[in-house]
């Protein structure tokens, strides 16, 4: 049976995965989501960013235009909130809190993360499998002109305005991939990278030890999309972070983030100049159109993956 496993941030990952579920069969995909974005007590409760786009996502029930959220949400009480002195910096929505009531007290009543993510997922009719990195508490920091701070302040509450001097991803090296993940890894037929910011959404899950080594161990074909279209992101802070860690802001930094176990990176059709230094890094460039703004080039971009992979020859 065709198994495929995906690495997966939150926004950039869930369009994409919503193309992959169209040309596969779900039950046949594992989806391994970042949990460095993860706060673990924000007005008591355990919030899971990354997990919950791609659960939405998958679910049907994202709110199309912000990528998050349910849609047609309201805030109401989030302006309660509000009124009652709290700094509302992080929007939740009225039934979005339930997701993160639940899921708080499953964790409260003993439940591993993992198994309160599936039961959330089933619960929302998601058929592939979502499972997050690690069950231990991981935070992302930023290193800044003004200070530490958690990803998500870096990213909401400030804007991402802040000089990037580095990245930590706090506890890690005691962290241990989630139970499924290692299995996973090796009885995939295929292996996904998909486009998310390499460093705060795909760093952090190559981080957790035993992840990448199991990657790079299978002979599975890895296969990545670019989340740089043109030199830019196409959403989102991926150039700052890049530039804070020292990497060109191109898909030639991102094949060199990933050259270690990518065997193919599939580039936008504006990048197809930059085909010859990918390859330099012994990273096969595949060309396409990669820019998802409707269903149909969702799944052509899936479609192209898969085939990439059917091609290539796994790396020796
Ligand atoms: P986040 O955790 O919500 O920021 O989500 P991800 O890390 O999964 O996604 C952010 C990345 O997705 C950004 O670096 C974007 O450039 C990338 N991205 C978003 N939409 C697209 C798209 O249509 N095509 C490509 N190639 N990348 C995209």
């Amino acid at each position: 049976m065709l198994s495929v496993v995906a690495l997966a941030g939150g926004v950039g990952a869930a369009r994409f995965l919503e193309g992959l579920v169209q040309v596969m069969p779900p039950e046949q995909l594992t989806v391994i989501v970042n949990t460095g974005d993860d706060m673990a007590n924000f007005m008591g409760l355990y919030i899971s960013p990354d997990v919950d786009i791609v659960t939405y996502t998958l679910a049907g029930i994202v709110d199309p235009k912000k990528g998050w959220g349910i849609k047609g949400d309201t805030f109401q009480a989030l302006e309660v909130l509000n009124q009652l002195g709290f700094d509302t910096w992080f929007a939740l929505g009225d039934q979005d809190l339930g997701t993160h009531l639940a899921r708080t007290a499953m964790l409260q009543q003993g439940w591993p993360l993992s198994k309160a993510t599936q039961v959330i997922s089933k619960s929302l009719g998601v058929r592939c499998r979502i499972i997050p990195m690690t069950e231990q508490w991981v935070p992302t920091r930023i290193v800044t002109d003004v200070g530490l701070i958690h990803f998500e302040e870096y990213l909401v509450k400030r804007k991402a305005q802040d000089a990037v001097e580095d990245v930590i991803f706090d506890c890690i090296d005691s962290a241990s991939p989630s139970p499924g993940v290692i299995e996973a890894i090796k009885t995939a037929e295929k292996i996904i990278v998909c486009p998310s910011n390499p460093i705060v959404s795909i760093g952090p899950i190559l981080a957790v030890p035993g992840i990448k080594e199991a990657i790079m161990e299978v002979a599975a074909p890895c296969v990545g999309v670019s989340p740089i279209i043109g030199g830019k992101p196409v959403k989102g802070p991926a150039d700052k972070l890049m530039e804070g860690k020292g990497f060109e802001v191109s898909a030639v930094g991102v094949a060199e983030i990933y050259k270690e176990f990518l065997d193919v990176l599939v580039i936008d059709k504006t990048d197809q100049p930059l085909a010859a230094r990918i390859e330099e890094r012994d990273v096969k460039a595949v060309v396409a159109q990669t820019l998802m703004t409707t269903l149909t080039r969702k799944r052509r971009l899936a479609q192209t993956v898969l085939k990439a992979a059917e091609r290539q020859r796994p790396k020796s």
